[in-house]
């Protein structure tokens, strides 16, 4: 391995890695910049198993402002920058009954104010628009065991979409960071962070000792090779505990397993084509009034991918540090149970879709939400007492949606700056992602 010493090494070539180190590189062009990942190439972990949807239906201030300026800049990318990203604006249908209605009339007021193109859609319209959809459930029992709500009212936002994470990551981010003079070092797991005296070594046993100033001097690799730099951001998303924890650091990155079940069937065309909603003439994205349960519309090949499901009671996956070079290792299991559609999602979109009735699954994949439990937003932070060890974590399942705007702050928190200023020029200040000041506002919204 190279003894060369770079300036900053990113570990993970995920989306939030990927774009953070393009804004470091474009901002310091004569950095030495490394992006290291386990997997064989950039965006190969979560962010290749996610549903890579965008909303701007958020009610706080930092949602809105991570979320919106990312989809500018995306669509700055594909539509000024000529970079082909698959991005369709297909807007998305939150679905809910009187009472959640009314519990979000001031998160809408709030989407209002902010400028947001929404509409509020009555039963009566939604019925007509997509006639596929049951509405009401009065004296259905299967449906009153299923504690299935009504569709009385839809919000329909219309700046909302669906782009490709392969192409984001790879056509655009990894692809200009290397035309500025960035490298790669792909099928590397790093297998330790080297935590060292800040300064001179003494050669007394286990050092750092307590009064000792400390920073990461290395990072160890599964081959047993080292390598240097002055600072190593961590951007291993659901991982991020496992090179973490050894050294005393909280991630705050909380990995849940998310599986998403794909149905293509001829049976979908109708469904699938609609002419009352966005240019891509489809259905929207469709959040349904329990469980967060959700259904992306794939049109071309007639095909629906099915997300979300109740939280409540499933674990957070805990690895041991010491077995992440080993194939049992959970976080890296992308299977789906299926049974958890034959037994939960379907028999509830059965009710609510019954074009879906007995169609069988085509596929199932699952990954790994990195789920901030206090506020599900990402964390940007330099480790307390540690130098050189930056972390960029918890896109808490919209981290594709807000990954430019992480990018931007984690290279302006790098810098030492105040402020980030993320595209069209809004300045987010640095510290509200952090731990120590962290300021990141209420949200009504959440799927
Ligand atoms: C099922 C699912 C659906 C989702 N849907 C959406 C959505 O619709 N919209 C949205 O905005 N977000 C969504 N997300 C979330 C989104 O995918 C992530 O927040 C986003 O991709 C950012 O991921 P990341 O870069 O933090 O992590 P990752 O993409 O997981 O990147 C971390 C990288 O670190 C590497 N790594 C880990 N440990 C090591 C190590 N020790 N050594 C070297 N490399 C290492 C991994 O190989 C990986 O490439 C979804 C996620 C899932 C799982």
């Amino acid at each position: 391995m190279s003894e060369k010493n770079y300036d900053v090494v990113v570990i993970g070539a995920g989306l939030f890695g990927i774009a953070t180190a393009y804004h470091i590189k474009k901002e310091n062009e004569n950095l030495a910049v490394l992006v290291i990942d386990k997997a064989a190439q950039a965006g190969a972990g979560n962010t290749a198993q996610s549903a890579a949807m965008y909303r701007d239906t958020f009610s706080s201030e930092v949602n809105l402002q991570l979320s919106s300026t990312t989809r500018d800049f995306y669509k700055h990318v594909q539509n000024d920058l000529d970079i082909d990203l698959s991005l369709k604006e297909i807007s998305y249908l939150w679905l809910m009954d009187r009472e959640q209605f009314e519990g979000n009339k001031k998160a809408i007021e709030t989407m209002l104010d902010n400028k947001i193109r929404i509409e509020i859609l009555e039963k009566g319209d939604i019925k007509r628009k997509i006639p596929e959809l049951v509405t009401d459930f009065d004296g259905n029992e299967e449906a009153q065991i299923l504690n299935l709500r009504n569709i009385d009212y839809g919000l329909l936002g219309y700046d909302c979409g669906a782009l490709d994470a392969d192409k984001i990551t790879r056509d655009f981010y990894e692809n200009e960071f290397k035309k500025l003079g960035g490298e790669t070092l792909y099928n590397t797991p790093i297998t330790k962070l080297i935590l060292e005296p800040d300064g001179e070594k003494l050669g007394i046993p286990r050092e750092p000792v307590g009064w000792q100033a400390k920073r990461i001097g290395g990072v160890l690799t599964d081959n047993g090779s080292t390598i240097k730099s002055d600072i190593f951001i961590l951007a291993t998303g659901a991982w991020s505990n496992e090179l973490l924890l050894p050294i005393g650091v909280d991630s705050h990155a909380m990995p849940v397993k998310k599986y998403i079940f794909r149905v293509q069937h001829p049976r979908l065309a109708n469904f699938l084509d609609n002419e009352h909603f966005n240019d891509e003439k489809t259905t929207p994205f469709l959040i349904f009034p329990i469980h967060g349960i959700h259904l992306k519309p794939v049109k071309y090949n007639n095909s629906i991918w099915i997300g979300g499901g109740s939280l409540i009671g499933k674990p957070y996956i805990i690895t041991n540090p010491d077995e992440i070079t080993t194939e049992d290792n959970p976080l890296n299991n992308t299977q789906a149970n299926d049974r958890d559609y034959e037994f939960d999602r379907y028999l509830i979109l059965a009710e609510y879709l019954p074009v879906l009735k007995n169609l069988q699954l085509t596929n199932s994949w699952a990954g790994f939400y990195a789920i901030n439990t206090i506020d599900k937003n990402p964390v940007v932070f330099k480790a307390n007492g540690i130098k050189g060890l930056q972390i960029v974590s918890s896109g808490s399942g919209s981290g594709i949606m807000k990954a430019d705007a992480i990018g931007r702050i984690a290279a302006a928190l790098y810098n030492n700056q105040e402020h980030a200023e993320l595209y069209g020029g809004i300045k987010f200040k640095v510290s509200r992602l952090g731990l120590k000041n962290r300021n990141v506002d209420k949200e009504d919204f959440v799927i």
